[in-house]
């Protein structure tokens, strides 16, 4: 697909146009990946962060009740998911880069190892760390890590971060965590405020550039407590967008895997299902506890932060069976785009 065509569909709002392009990206999906969905239980760890990132509800400023599970209670999670045949889990929290927390990390990944068998797959989201420190958490078994650029403009990224906030160092964490061997997922927000169409065009690109394996994205949604939220934005355009550029970028990148994210939901009670037919083929069920997800709003009203993760799991299985796919339980589902990359 040429830049003018991605530029053309991401204008086209009438829903014979999108019908047709969700339609030829799930043909693209179903003949490259198939229609498996694959789990990564999502463990948010904690919301502690040293970041000011203008959207973030967990931004070092806001006035929020702080915490971070205790390693017990994080392994008591990834029981949880090992008992019900989840493949992986991801590890999500505010950027944090102290020794200690450093070295609880390390010891986190090492016994989700022992517990599992080695079984559980374990992908990070735990923000810019150096090359040491990733390659530490990669030698001790975690093998994916997500990573977002959140816009490939330079220019919207400084005015979306406070001028400490370097996009050349992302940039430069994406290209370490590739050279150490991980599987690299990034990801961008979409209908973030000054965010044009051809940005967004150019974020597509970027993927395929950096040859990334993973993408989660999703639609911005303003967060009360945090500075960007005074610049209005159309939430209805903003998710039917984030579903064209799912779909684009599945014709694009065919073989990788791209996520269905929360924040999809949170703007449509169907918004998951609805991403599984635009070319998603992972969901992050979120199996943190109970009592913290309150204090872990990104954006404004996450959902299923008062539902129990066992409700949440027959919930979505329900919705994945009358989708017509299956759910790849007990599986990694490695992007077969690394698997690719990594016999050149
Ligand atoms: N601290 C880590 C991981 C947690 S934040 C990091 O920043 O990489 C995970 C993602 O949440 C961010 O990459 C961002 O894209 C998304 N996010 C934050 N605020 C958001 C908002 N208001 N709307 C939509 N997504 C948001
Ligand atoms: Fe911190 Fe990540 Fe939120 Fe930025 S997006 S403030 S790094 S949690």
């Amino acid at each position: 697909m040429t830049d003018q065509e991605i530029f053309e569909w991401l204008q086209k709002n009438n829903s014979r146009d999108l019908e047709r392009l969700f339609r030829k990206a799930y043909a693209v999906k179903e003949e490259i990946v198939k229609k498996t969905v694959y789990f990564r239980g999502i463990i948010e760890l904690s919301n502690i962060c040293e970041k000011n990132c203008f959207y973030c509800g967990i931004r070092k400023d806001v006035s929020v009740n702080r915490y971070c599970l205790t390693r017990k209670e994080i392994l008591q999670c990834a029981e949880f998911a090992f008992a019900n045949d989840y493949g992986s889990l991801v590890l999500q929290a505010g950027e944090r880069k102290d020794d200690a927390y450093i070295r609880f990390i390390n010891e986190t990944i090492t016994q989700i190892k022992a517990l599992s068998e080695g079984r559980l797959g374990i992908t990070l989201s735990l923000g810019e760390q150096s090359y040491d420190v990733y390659k530490k958490w990669f030698d001790l078994g975690a093998h994916r890590y997500l990573l977002r650029i959140e816009t490939s403009s330079e220019t919207l990224y400084q005015r979306l971060h406070p001028a400490d906030h370097s996009f050349h160092n992302r940039i430069q964490c994406l290209r370490d965590l590739k050279t150490i061997g991980y599987q690299v997922g990034t990801g961008v927000m979409i209908g973030l405020p000054h965010q044009k169409i051809e940005d967004l065009v150019r974020d597509i690109r970027f993927f395929s550039e950096y040859d990334i394996d993973m993408i989660g994205m999703g639609p911005y949604i303003p967060q009360e407590r945090a500075p960007l939220s005074t610049q209005p934005v159309d939430l209805d355009l903003n998710f039917i967008l984030a579903l064209k550029m799912i779909a684009l970028t599945r014709i694009v990148m065919p073989d990788i895997n791209i996520a269905a994210t929360t924040a999809l939901q949170a703007l449509d009670p169907n918004g998951r299902e609805k991403a599984l037919k635009a070319g998603a083929n992972i969901l992050m069920p979120n199996i943190t506890p109970q009592q913290y997800r309150a204090d872990y709003q990104l954006y404004n009203d996450k959902p299923c932060i008062e539902e129990e993760p066992l409700l949440c799991l027959g919930c979505l299985e329900s919705r994945i069976k009358s989708l017509g796919e299956t759910i790849g339980y007990d599986q990694w589902g490695d992007s077969i785009h690394f698997e690719k990359r990594s016999k050149k």
